[in-house]
């Protein structure tokens, strides 16, 4: 049987959750966003205000009155109950911790009809760390969206050994139905296709400037003239900022702590955090 999703919740309306309802709903689905109270909601009307303004400036044909019929179009709620009860999928965006999220789906478990699919954005956790108070292992599976998504639309795709290819497939074309492309992951893999590939990048960068070999702008201009990439490493980094990377690498092993004071020592503690503060290993413009 084809599985088709139209009533879409989001649960969680930080970073990414405001994003990914907002482009759910700018492409015609039913969508409804969760969060857990008035401040929490206030903040999400915030958002999307400013999501329609960043449609409008990087999409085409979003214009004012198409973005602010988005906005107004999503249903905010602090009741997951009455989040939970029509839906046919349930996007998860809740902070990144795990006693978080298995309360949330233990609670979800019960107030979901049967048929409703449960997909979590985490992006460090396995949806097998989580799968279990899910109620529904076959409906259960990771889609994992990038930061900006209406520019950087990948949306890696991630089930467990449980979910049914049928659910796999109705999430793939579902990512595809709202302006992403799908990345098939066939098994679990923290990190997915993208950190798998970032992270070890980023570190091996920082690797070659805390170890004296080259400057920061040096590996950056290496590798776009090298391989015709736009940014390098620290570019990258910049735009991350750096308090996620160092979180990271304080969580490795002794050759990884190393890099991540590197970091706190030269950069962190002077306040340089990356573009958003106006400088990191670069400086901006405010
Ligand atoms: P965030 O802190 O910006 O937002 C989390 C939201 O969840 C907040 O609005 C908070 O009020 C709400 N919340 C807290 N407890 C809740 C609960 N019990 N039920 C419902 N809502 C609750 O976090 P974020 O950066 O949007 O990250 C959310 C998830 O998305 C995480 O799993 C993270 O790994 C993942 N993610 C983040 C990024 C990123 O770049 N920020 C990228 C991809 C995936």
């Amino acid at each position: 049987m084809t599985i088709t999703f139209r009533k879409v919740t989001v649960l969680g309306t930080g970073v990414l959750g405001s994003q990914i309802a907002f482009q759910t709903a700018y492409h015609g689905f039913d969508v409804t966003a969760y969060d857990i109270s008035d401040e929490a909601l206030a903040a999400a009307r915030e958002r999307f205000a400013g999501l329609t303004k960043a449609y409008q400036r990087d999409v085409a044909g979003a214009d004012a009155s198409k973005t602010e019929a988005t906005a107004a179009g999503i249903t905010l709620t602090d009741d997951l109950a009455v989040a939970a009860g029509e839906a046919d999928l349930i996007i998860e965006a809740v902070p990144e911790v795990l006693s978080i999220k298995r309360d949330l789906y233990g609670k979800l478990a019960a107030l979901a009809p049967e048929r409703t699919v449960f997909a979590t954005n985490s992006s460090t956790l396995l949806p097998s760390d989580i799968v279990d108070f899910t109620g529904r292992a076959d409906r259960f599976l990771a889609l994992h969206f990038a930061n900006q998504v209406w520019k950087f639309n990948t949306a890696e795709v991630m089930g467990t050994e449980q979910t049914d290819p049928a659910v796999f497939t109705a999430v793939v074309e579902f990512a595809k139905a709202i302006g992403m492309v799908p990345i098939e992951l066939h098994k679990e893999k923290a990190g997915y296709v993208l950190n798998s590939l970032l992270v070890p990048f980023l570190n091996s960068g920082i690797a070659l400037a805390a170890g004296g070999y080259a400057e920061p702008a040096a590996v950056d201009e290496t590798w776009r003239i090298a391989t015709g990439a736009p940014m390098g490493p620290f570019q990258i980094l910049d735009i991350v900022g750096l308090t996620t990377p160092y979180n990271i690498l304080s969580n490795g092993d002794d050759e990884h702590k190393k890099l991540a004071a590197w970091l706190k020592q030269n950069y962190i503690d002077k306040g340089k955090l990356g573009a958003g503060s106006g400088e990191g290993f670069y400086r901006y413009d405010k």
